[in-house]
């Protein structure tokens, strides 16, 4: 059994101990043994820690460029300075991401390692052209046959004309919007030249396939006009709409949260108010 362990405050992290606890009874049923990865700087402590914990090999990988972090799924990025304790760290990467749970919104900073890494997800940005005479360089690939872990067997590609990121307008249909009446969102958007979009939970009702999906694990909208349907108004989902300029939202229960980022609301249920809004937008 193989832990990947995290390195903290000049040791193992507390979680690395626990997994390292967990791995040592579960390798002896097995008859097998453990191993422990540690990646970092100055990691004496830590090496300490692992065989403490039920370690029989160590992997050890000790170089300063290790000891850095990652965040994840960033929602945006900014240089700007940061001042902790009397001191201003100048000019540096601000990484904004959801956290707890997504209720709220972090900074993260890397102010005394390097690299200052971040993961941003697809559809967080527009893309801008910028162009350059850009400095090709080949980098040199020393990989063995065995290095290949992964084989593709296969590529299935689902093509869509749905370019949901840049679409005007987008219709998004939430778990309110039952499979009899998903129609009507498509229906609505039909007559607005807008695009279909889905919450998670009605991708994962069926209603939607995933690449509709708006928010943190689906696409970023910036319409000119977002309507949410049978939306609750999760954070998940508002952080991918809320760039939109104008937000329609639809939903039976008046103290939903979705309201609270809407410039319009109608309080109903959509098997109501969906087939009124599509009368009234055929009329001529
Ligand atoms: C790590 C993580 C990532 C996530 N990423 C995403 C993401 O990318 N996108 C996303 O959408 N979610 C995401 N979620 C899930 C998110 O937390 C919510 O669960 C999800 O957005 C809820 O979808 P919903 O609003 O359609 O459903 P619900 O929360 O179930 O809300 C349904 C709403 O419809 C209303 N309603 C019900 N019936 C009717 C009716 N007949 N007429 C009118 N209104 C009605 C209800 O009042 C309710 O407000 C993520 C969650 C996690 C933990």
């Amino acid at each position: 059994m193989l832990v990947v362990c995290e390195f903290a405050d000049g040791g193992l992290a507390a979680v690395s101990a626990e997994l390292l606890s967990r791995a040592r009874p579960l390798a002896d049923e097995l008859g097998g043994s453990v191993a422990a990865l540690i990646a970092g700087d100055g990691l004496d402590r830590a090496i300490e820690d692992a065989a403490t914990f039920g370690a029989d090999l160590e992997l050890v990988a000790d170089d300063p460029r290790l000891n850095t972090g990652l965040a994840a799924d960033c929602t945006d990025l900014e240089i700007a300075d940061w001042t902790r304790r009397g001191h201003t760290y100048k000019r540096f990467l601000h990484q904004v991401r959801p956290a707890m749970g997504s209720s709220v919104l972090a900074t993260c900073v890397c102010p005394e390692t390097r690299p200052q890494m971040a993961s941003v997800l697809p559809g967080v940005f527009s893309s801008a052209p910028a162009p350059r005479n850009a400095h090709v360089e080949s980098v040199a690939v020393d990989l063995l046959p065995d290095d290949l872990v992964v084989t593709v067997i296969d590529r299935e590609v689902q093509h869509s004309d749905t370019k949901l990121s840049d679409a005007p307008i987008v219709v998004a249909g939430g778990a309110g919007c039952s499979a009899d009446n998903w129609h009507l969102v498509e229906e609505l958007a039909a007559p607005l030249g807008g695009r279909v979009a889905a919450s998670r939970a009605a991708v994962e009702a069926g209603r939607s396939e995933r690449a509709l999906q708006v928010g943190q694990i689906g696409t970023t909208v910036k319409p000119d006009l977002y309507v949410a349907c049978g939306v609750s108004g999760a954070f998940q989902h508002v952080i991918g709409m809320r760039p939109a300029k104008t937000v329609v939202a639809m939903n039976r229960d008046p103290d939903a949260t979705i309201f609270q980022f809407a410039h319009y609301g109608v309080v109903g249920d959509v098997a109501d108010t969906l087939p009124r809004q599509i009368v009234a937008l055929r009329s001529p």
